[in-house]
């Protein structure tokens, strides 16, 4: 008996290994709707394992990006070996096939950081002149959303010179994600308009005033944070990357959550590690998420105004205990709340003051030499450099199979 399912046991390896050399790797596109226990059901695969994660990584299968790319290898005999499906900006699923079963890991996706310059005399639009020559869509978006409240676009002319310090992912030669303009300058006509993003994140001229004029609503009338947003971060007691993303707020069960702006709501009912969420989405490609309700208050397609209660405080889906879960996120892809959201009313002040005429003048001083050096663009110098996980194959051999 022992005997046979021995040779059962060794037989199956070999098949798998056979089966791995015909095994195909597949860029697939996720299915719109569809959860990651659909997923897995789908492939037979029981959704005892999402049960086995702890609650951030639960939350985060709920972050699966609908419509998104994924990667996924499977035999010959359709049994599905690996996928790695993105989650946020950062981090992805990694759920992959081994002897005892199926596995769930969160690991990094592989990218390489850096800060670049751009730095071009504007020949039609500075935001088509930036698509054409940095072939940066998402950076000729922000450039135009940091510039619109101090910069008058029609009055731009033909030969007016810009220049942008941002940090800016890199995956396989090419951009991902949203570039993070450090500063930001436009000469119109000799005329120079500054940008200086500080350390809250928000963007000020040079005199210290804030550049977005419409923030969005405080989601409870008292702040309190508990737990702040993280793109991702390795956690040095359990040794695994982490993400949160979205911002959460302690509060009593049924206090009430407000809209953050006026809105239609697009989602409301039940998802995942989230348990009941709303979700509104604004104008200007914003859309905010409300999670862990003990009720929400709103349906499907519902038009809300800012300050509208839309649901109640809970500790729904993945929670230990009543707080919102409160995400914000801009054309699909989740940023930080405390950017957009205004928690206080006061402006630069004081300490904060000081820390921002420090940070202006070394920036000041960065860009304006780039400026007048009028080089073009290039790599000015390496933030990070992000470890490249394995690829399937080694993975595959590196466990022997
Ligand atoms: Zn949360």
């Amino acid at each position: 008996m022992v005997r046979i399912s021995f040779w059962r046991y060794f037989i199956l390896l070999i098949l798998l290994t056979l089966s791995l050399f015909a095994a195909k790797v597949d860029h697939k596109k996720w299915k719109k709707g569809q959860d990651f226990e659909g997923y897995l059901e789908k492939h037979g695969i029981s959704t005892a394992i999402v049960d086995a994660l702890d609650k951030d990584d639960a939350q985060l299968l709920s972050e699966i990006d609908q419509n998104g790319r994924f990667y996924e290898m499977v035999a010959s005999n359709g049994v599905l070996l690996q996928a790695l499906i993105p989650t946020g900006e950062e981090l992805q699923v990694h759920l992959f096939r081994s002897p005892e079963g199926y596995k769930l890991e969160i690991i990094p996706i592989a990218y390489k950081k850096d800060t670049y310059i751009t730095q071009l005399a504007v020949e039609s639009t500075p935001y088509s002149d930036i698509v054409k020559y940095v072939k940066n869509r998402l950076l000729a978006n922000e450039f135009t959303k940091v510039l619109k409240n101090s910069v008058n676009f029609r009055g731009i002319h033909k030969g007016d010179r810009l220049a942008i310090v941002y940090d800016q992912k890199m995956r396989l030669g090419l951009p991902i994600g949203t570039p993070d303009i450090k500063v930001a300058l436009m000469d119109t006509k000799g005329k120079r308009n500054y940008v200086f993003k500080h350390s809250d994140q928000k963007y000020y001229d040079e005199n210290g005033q804030e550049l977005i004029k419409k923030y969005l609503g405080k989601p409870l009338r008292n702040i309190r944070i508990t737990s702040p947003f993280t793109q991702s971060r390795f956690h040095p007691v359990l040794k695994r990357w982490k993400a949160h993303l979205g911002t959460d707020f302690g509060a009593r069960r049924g206090t009430p959550i407000m809209a953050a702006a006026d809105g239609k709501v697009v989602f409301s009912g039940w998802k995942g590690g989230y348990g009941n969420v709303v979700e509104i989405q604004h104008e200007d490609g914003y859309k905010t998420l409300y999670a862990h309700q003990s009720r929400c208050k709103v349906r499907i397609g519902q038009w809300v105004k800012r300050g509208e209660v839309i649901g109640y405080v809970g500790s729904s889906g993945r929670s230990t205990g009543p707080h919102l879960h409160f995400g914000l996120y801009k054309n699909g892809r989740a940023i930080n709340p405390m950017q957009m959201v205004k928690f206080s009313s006061k402006g630069l002040g004081g300490k904060g003051k000081a820390a921002f005429l420090r940070r202006k003048e070394k920036y000041t001083k960065i860009i304006d030499k780039i400026f007048d050096e009028n080089r073009p663009s290039y790599v000015w110098n390496t933030v990070e450099e992000r470890a490249v996980p394995p690829t399937m194959r080694e993975f595959y051999q590196k466990r022997g199979w």
